[in-house]
C-alpha cells in the first residue's frame, strides 16, 4: 500500500475541521483491542469499546479519515447488501434482525454527533430516484417494507413530474423520498469520532503503518518503529490492507470518484435542489450527489479509470453531471469546478 499520505485533494479536505497530527508508533504498548485503521470501522469500533472501558490503541497507515470514510459521497441509506440472503441465515426472526441492523447505523451517528457535538453538517432528507419501471416497482416494495415496520420518518413515492420538481432534472421517472434517511461531511465525522474516542481514553497513532501481525493468545501487532499486544485485534483497513494474506481473496475493490462545483449561487442550488436532499440512482454503476453545506454541487459516479489524475476524472464525470442538469452548463454565471 501507499504509505503516510496527507488526504487527498478533495472539498472534504478543504474543509476539514481539525488537522489531525497524532504521534506515530514508537516502543511497545499493551491494549486490551488493537485496532488497525482509522476510517468508520476503525474509529467507530474505538469510541464504541472505550464508551464501555477497554483500553484501545488504534494504528493508523496515513491520517484519521484518509481513506474511504474521507471521501466519500456522505449519503446516509438505510440498506445492507444481501439483506434477504443474510436474513434467510438467520431463521425466523431474521428478517427483524437485518430491518433493525439497517437502520441501526443511523441513530449511531444521531446519537454521536448530539453526544460528542460533532460538527459535520448533518442533514436529513434523500431520493431514490428511478430510471427504469423495474426501478419504481423496487421502490413499491420498498415502501411497503416501512409502512410493514412503521418506519418513524416521512417518506412517500413521487410521480415523474413531481420528481422533476423537486431535483429540476427531467432525467428520472420517479422517486421514493425518505426523509429518515440524509447526508453529511463523512471527514468531518470520522475525525470528530476519532476525538470523542481519544477523549475517552483512547490512544490513535498516525503514520502508523501496521507491517504484520503476530498471531496468538496475545496478538501482537508490527510497525516500523514499535508494537502492540492486545487481547484481541481488529482490522478495519478495508480494501487498502495488504499485510493479511487470508483477506486478499476475499476482498473486491471497486473505484468510485466525486466532483464538486464552485458554489452555486442560492438560484442555482434552488432550481436543482431546493429541498437540500441527497439523491442517488439504483444502477449497479451508480450516479449519487447533493449539495454540501457551501452550495456546491458534489457529483459522484463509478468510471472505469484506476488513476488519481483530477483533470481525467472531471473528464469523465462533468458530462454525465451535464446530463442530469443540462442547465448547469448554460447558468449565468457559468458553473465551474
Ligand atoms: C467515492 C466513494 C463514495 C462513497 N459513498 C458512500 C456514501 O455516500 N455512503 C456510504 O455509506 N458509503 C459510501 N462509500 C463507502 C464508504 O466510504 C466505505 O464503506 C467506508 O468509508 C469504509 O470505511 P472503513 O473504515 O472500513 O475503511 P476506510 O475509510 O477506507 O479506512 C481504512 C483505513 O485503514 C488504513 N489502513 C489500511 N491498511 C492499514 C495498515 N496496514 N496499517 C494501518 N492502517 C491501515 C487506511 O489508511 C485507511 O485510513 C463510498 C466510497 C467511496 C470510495
Amino acid at each position: 500500500m501507499n504509505q503516510q499520505q496527507p488526504h487527498t485533494g478533495s472539498y472534504y479536505a478543504a474543509t476539514v475541521n481539525e488537522i489531525t497530527d497524532y504521534a506515530p508508533l514508537r516502543g511497545t504498548q499493551r491494549a486490551d483491542v488493537c485496532v488497525i485503521g482509522a476510517g468508520f470501522t476503525g474509529t467507530s469500533t474505538a469510541l464504541y469499546l472505550a464508551e464501555r472501558g477497554y483500553n484501545v490503541h488504534v494504528l493508523e497507515a496515513n491520517r484519521v479519515g484518509w481513506g474511504a470514510s474521507g471521501r466519500n459521497g456522505g449519503q446516509i441509506i438505510g440498506g445492507i447488501s444481501g439483506e434477504e440472503k443474510i436474513a434467510s441465515h438467520l431463521g425466523a426472526e431474521g428478517e427483524s434482525i437485518v430491518w433493525e441492523m439497517r437502520w441501526a447505523g443511523h441513530a449511531i451517528i444521531r446519537e454521536r454527533i448530539e453526544t460528542y457535538n460533532i460538527s459535520c453538517d448533518l442533514k436529513w432528507g434523500y431520493l431514490d430516484v428511478a430510471i427504469k419501471p423495474r426501478h419504481i416497482r423496487d421502490q413499491q416494495a420498498e415502501l411497503e417494507a416501512l409502512q410493514k415496520h412503521n418506519f418513524p420518518y416521512e417518506y412517500r413515492l413521487l410521480s415523474r413530474h413531481e420528481t422533476a420538481t423537486i431535483i429540476g432534472t427531467n432525467a428520472y421517472i420517479g422517486a421514493l423520498m425518505n426523509m429518515g434517511n440524509g447526508h453529511l461531511h463523512p471527514l468531518n465525522l470520522c475525525i470528530g469520532e476519532a476525538r470523542a474516542a481519544v477523549s475517552l481514553g483512547t490512544t490513535i497513532y498516525e503514520q502508523s503503518p501496521v507491517l504484520r501481525i503476530e498471531h496468538g493468545d496475545n496478538p501482537r501487532v508490527i510497525t516500523a518503529d514499535g508494537s502492540v499486544t492486545a487481547d484481541m485485534v481488529m482490522i478495519a483497513g478495508n480494501a487498502y490492507h495488504f499485510t493479511e494474506k487470508k483477506l486478499r481473496g476475499s476482498m473486491f475493490p471497486v473505484n468510485s470518484f466525486i466532483i464538486a462545483t464552485e458554489p452555486l449561487t442560492a438560484t442555482q442550488a434552488n432550481a436543482i435542489n431546493p429541498q437540500d436532499l441527497a439523491v442517488c440512482d439504483p444502477n449497479f454503476v451508480l450516479e449519487y450527489f447533493r449539495l454540501s453545506a457551501d452550495r456546491r454541487l458534489l457529483f459522484g459516479g463509478r468510471c472505469n479509470y484506476f488513476g488519481n489524475d483530477p483533470e481525467a476524472i472531471k473528464g469523465k464525470l462533468v458530462p454525465k453531471m451535464l446530463r442530469i442538469f443540462p442547465q448547469l452548463g448554460r447558468s449565468s454565471p457559468p458553473v465551474s469546478l
